[in-house]
């Protein structure tokens, strides 16, 4: 039999709506010959739908909540409270931190990389247990991304990740999983627009790339054998309003703890932002060190301050634990529902207002029944995605899903964002998902489904996953 290889891109933020419309006018071919042969769909990621976390569905096949990484930012009452210098009491992988990722995930998640057999990375943070001559970006990482993030000049990032995938083959290694991140559709679409000419640019970079690994490939008659495929990790919308969430607590007489502001004296309150369209709040006026459900967030913050939130302009809804187990109230201007999790159903129930925008009850078995009936809604997987986050602590008491076109950092974001993602908004949670196979199942997906279907291109069963096998 011939051997199974699997190059995956990870556009990181490649756009569900912006993408097909870049195929459709041509300027990308090689992405174009690969729908051609093989299939276009979108898949849905993980809330929240970040950079970092949102790698975790496809890598390990778990979500945020199941790994207790809830966001590129996150905080933890329990080791805050015990000690605020505890190295565990909350992070920023945006920086210096960035190493910690491989540590936080819990040891007995394996990656791909761990069970795909000779693995290459570039430019993916999550490297637990890859050589570092399997790091095809690690080499100046440090220097390049520095000079993308302050000076805007992304593009330097891809091209040199390209060079390097192609200097791996040229030196006569063979591979069972290549997995490339393409950062700079992400970045562009940040700082600049998600159709700004040099976005497109990004996505004409990574196109190109595959035009090249392909003839390479097929040059030496690797490529009928190789499962390509190319998703994202999260969409992404441009941003007119920026609501910094912790001034607001601050303002609110909950003086809050935040990104880079983390030495404060008797916070109240702590919030950390992903994305960045989503916040978590973590309320510390309480006494012991347990995440809140809904009575002890009123008692802590008062109905009128919780109202004040909710009917702010910057927030979609807010979601927080009821008082009842496995039960979530979500509570937005127009008033609040439930989402409950019961026996293997999952339950949505208006009760003042339908903030989820499912216009009914919904009452159905299992995540991926909760999966179909939300996918085109307006917030894809949404019952099992807020289910799935508040199993970590680390969610914090309230956690907000900012509304399109506001974000919730205002002035510590440097240099400031003019496009957003994180939230559960479809704009966010829908990415595309590209293979050049036919024929798989074409119930709606989520990105976790790709740790299955690449595990099992190679026949490997996993033994634990959240996915399923797309074929
Ligand atoms: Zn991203």
């Amino acid at each position: 039999m011939n051997k199974k290889r699997t190059v995956f891109y990870l556009v990181d933020g490649a756009h569900a709506e912006i993408l097909p419309q870049l195929i459709n006018t041509g300027v990308l071919p090689n992405i174009k010959r690969i729908i051609d042969e093989g299939t276009y769909r979108k898949a849905s990621t993980c809330f929240p739908s970040t950079t970092g976390p949102a790698y975790l569905p496809f890598l390990t096949g778990h979500f945020p909540g199941t790994m207790g990484i809830t966001g590129i930012r996150w905080f933890d009452k329990k080791e805050f409270k015990r000690t605020r210098w505890s190295t565990k009491a909350m992070r920023s992988y945006c920086g210096p931190e960035a190493g910690f990722f491989n540590t936080d995930m819990p040891v007995d998640k394996p990656t791909l990389f761990d069970l795909m057999g000779k693995s290459y990375n570039l430019y993916n943070m999550i490297t637990r247990n890859i050589p570092d001559e399997y790091d095809l970006g690690k080499k100046g990482k440090g220097l390049l991304y520095t000079r993308a993030h302050f000076f805007k000049r992304h593009h330097p990032v891809d091209l040199q990740g390209h060079e390097r995938i192609m200097q791996m083959l040229h030196t006569g290694n063979d591979f069972d999983f290549l997995f490339a991140v393409f950062p700079s559709v992400d970045w562009d679409s940040h700082y600049h627009h998600i159709s700004d000419e040099r976005t497109i640019a990004a996505y004409k970079i990574a196109d190109n790339s595959l035009g090249e690994v392909r003839a390479y490939l097929e040059k030496k008659g690797w490529w009928t054998d190789t499962l390509f495929v190319l998703t994202s990790d999260h969409g992404l919308t441009p941003t007119h309003t920026h609501l910094d969430l912790g001034d607001w607590m601050t303002a609110h007489d909950l003086k809050s703890v935040y990104y880079p502001v983390i030495w404060k004296t008797n916070p109240k309150s702590a919030v950390f932002i992903s994305g960045n369209s989503f916040g978590s709040i973590h309320l510390l006026n309480h006494q012991g060190d347990h995440v809140l459900t809904e009575s002890g967030i009123l008692t802590c913050m008062g109905s009128d301050c919780l109202n004040a939130l909710v009917n702010e302009a910057a927030v979609d809804f807010a979601v927080y634990r009821a008082d009842q187990k496995n039960t979530f109230i979500v509570h937005n201007s127009s008033g609040q529902a439930s989402v409950e999790y019961n026996n293997g159903s999952f339950i949505y129930k208006p009760i003042t207002g339908d903030p989820l925008q499912l216009k009914t009850d919904i009452n159905v078995q299992g995540h991926r029944a909760a999966l179909e009936t939300t996918f085109e809604s307006e917030y894809p997987d949404s019952l099992f995605q807020i289910y799935q986050l508040f199993q970590s602590d680390k969610a914090g008491d309230i956690v907000i899903s900012a509304k399109v076109g506001y974000d919730l950092r205002d002035f510590w974001e440097y240099p400031e964002h003019k496009g957003s993602h994180g939230s559960l908004h479809k704009s966010h949670m829908h990415v595309p998902l590209i293979y050049n196979q036919k024929n798989w199942h074409s119930h709606p997906a989520r990105t976790a489904d790709l740790f299955n279907s690449i595990l099992k291109w190679k026949d490997i069963i996993p033994s634990c996953s959240e996915g399923e096998s797309l074929f």
